[in-house]
């Protein structure tokens, strides 16, 4: 076997265009041996879902098809990643090993340690960039700290250069021989993923959804980006999450359309670039409130509320439209995660981190960084958080971005026939509209399993106990 051979380790960066470490591969020398190692224990308690795992199932399977197509293949290996690499270097006699960076804070400590480890072995071993248009260290404000608010943080890396995506290898590789690769079944054993058939995991999936977004949904996206009954937005956030397309593509893709870089889309980029640069410099974030306060907030113990809560069944339509849209596909609408995150958060009062938990199990896109932020935000005790007293009231948020109800009727179905006018407020429904529609409440559709105004008032009550604490 060629003894100039680089492994590539592949993460969550499945693709083979804008593929930092693949093209320094190339670029080093041949052969080029790629490998997935399918280590979850090194995650800790952040080892990928249940619907993670059925993306990553697709994905690398999509991968090795792409690998094949150029001359090459993907090597699967599960089990401790320092060992698993160090005996493929032994049995490949690899003088290198590249990957691309991740930034959760386990991950971060365990590739530093392989990296110290497999340098002590005399292997040369480079990481880069592959996941993010800046890196968290690379911005910083004026004092030179990190930024805690998104607007100063996006207007300065709206100035900045983006290095142009990196060209799709054409031919990679091959050594001799192929180390020994192992089949990975991820699939879930229950039948509850079928319906994340709308999804095309792999670049190519990706790559469809990007163009197919900015030909359509691109120019609205102002205000189609909060209508959950519509397709308004990319739905390229698992993709992203998998590094199947990354930002510097999609940064290229948009500056070819007017208006580009102050577009609200970008702005969202923009977003999960900040999930990252807070995940990084306040790692602890995963598991606490980055304000302090929020660590005296007494959160209810309510097992019977979280799984109504999880499983659609607060007799709150726009909730339980989204949390069954989270179930049976594995996304939710944004607009509706920040609905049923209040919902949980301030109706229920349950603590964040059970929804953070919820989340991370059900969606295809489940991501550290962005998952924390979202929460940190709703809750309310994050970096440039929504306050604690915005509480979002379903009923009017449900009225406001799914008037004609299409996105509760599908979802809903048991009370499809309550007219537009009721269908966000079952419980305030006339005796008459209710026996038209053929509907009992209680029996077809639950009554709400909080009064929304008292919650509130209780929620706000416990919010000044801890203000100023
Ligand atoms: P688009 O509107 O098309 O946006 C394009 C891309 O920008 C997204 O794919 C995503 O990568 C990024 N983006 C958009 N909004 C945000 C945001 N608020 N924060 C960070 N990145 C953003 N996103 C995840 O990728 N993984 C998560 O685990 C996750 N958990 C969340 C939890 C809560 C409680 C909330 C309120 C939001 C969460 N988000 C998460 C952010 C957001 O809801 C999704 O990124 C978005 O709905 C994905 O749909 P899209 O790809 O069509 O987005």
């Amino acid at each position: 076997m060629a003894n100039n051979s680089t492994i590539v380790w592949f993460r969550l960066d499945l693709r083979l265009s804008d593929q930092p470490a693949l093209t320094a591969a190339i670029k080093r020398s041949e052969p080029v041996i790629p490998v997935f190692i399918h280590d979850p224990e090194s995650e800790g308690k952040w080892r990928p879902g249940a619907a993670s795992d059925w993306w990553l199932h697709h994905s690398l399977k999509n991968l090795d098809e792409e690998l094949r197509a150029v001359g090459s293949r993907l090597i699967v290996r599960r089990g401790d990643s320092l060992t698993e690499l160090r005996s493929l270097v032994k049995e490949t006699g690899a003088t290198a090993v590249y990957w691309n960076r991740r930034y959760e804070p386990l991950v971060i400590a365990r590739d530093a340690n392989i990296k110290q480890a497999l340098g002590g072995d005399g292997v040369e071993v480079q990481s880069f960039n592959g996941a993010l248009l800046h890196e968290p260290w690379t911005i910083q404000n004026k004092a030179g700290n990190p930024f805690r608010v998104f607007t100063p943080y996006w207007r300065t890396c709206v100035t900045l250069d983006v290095a142009k995506p990196l060209a799709r290898p054409r031919k990679i590789g091959a050594p001799k021989k192929w180390p020994g690769s192992e089949r990975l079944d991820l699939l879930p054993k229950l039948n509850w993923a079928k319906g994340f058939k709308v999804w095309s995991p792999g670049e190519q999936g990706a790559q469809s959804n990007l163009k197919r977004f900015l030909s359509k949904a691109f120019v609205d996206y102002g205000e189609g980006r909060d209508r959950p009954d519509r397709v308004g937005t990319s739905r390229l956030s698992p993709h992203l999450h998998f590094g199947e397309i990354s930002p510097r593509q999609i940064w290229a893709a948009v500056s070819k359309l007017p208006q580009w870089r102050h577009s609200q889309f970008l702005a969202e980029i923009g977003w999960r670039e900040f999930a990252h640069h807070l995940l990084y410099h306040f790692p602890q974030t995963a598991e606490e409130p980055l304000r302090p306060e929020f660590k005296k907030f007494r959160w209810r113990k309510n097992a019977a509320a979280l799984k109504a809560w999880q499983s659609g069944q607060t007799g709150y339509p726009i909730v339980d439209a989204g949390m069954r849209e989270l179930w049976t596909t594995g996304w939710m609408h944004n607009r509706v995660r920040m609905i049923v995150a209040s919902f949980l958060i301030k109706d229920l009062l349950i603590d964040w981190r059970e929804g953070t938990q919820w989340f991370w199990d059900a969606l295809v896109d489940a991501d550290l960084a962005s998952n924390t932020l979202g929460w940190q935000w709703t809750a309310g005790c994050g970096a440039d958080a929504s306050p604690f007293f915005r509480i979002f009231n379903p009923t009017s948020q449900g009225e406001k971005f799914d008037g004609q109800g299409d996105y509760v009727r599908r979802w809903c179905p048991e009370i499809a026939r309550l007219p537009d006018r009721w269908l966000h407020q079952p419980w305030n429904t006339p005796a008459a509209a209710l026996q038209n529609a053929g509907i009992v409440l209680g029996r077809d559709y639950p009554e709400p399993i909080v009064n929304h105004g008292t919650a509130r008032h209780i929620a706000l009550e416990a919010f000044q106990r801890i203000k100023g604490a």
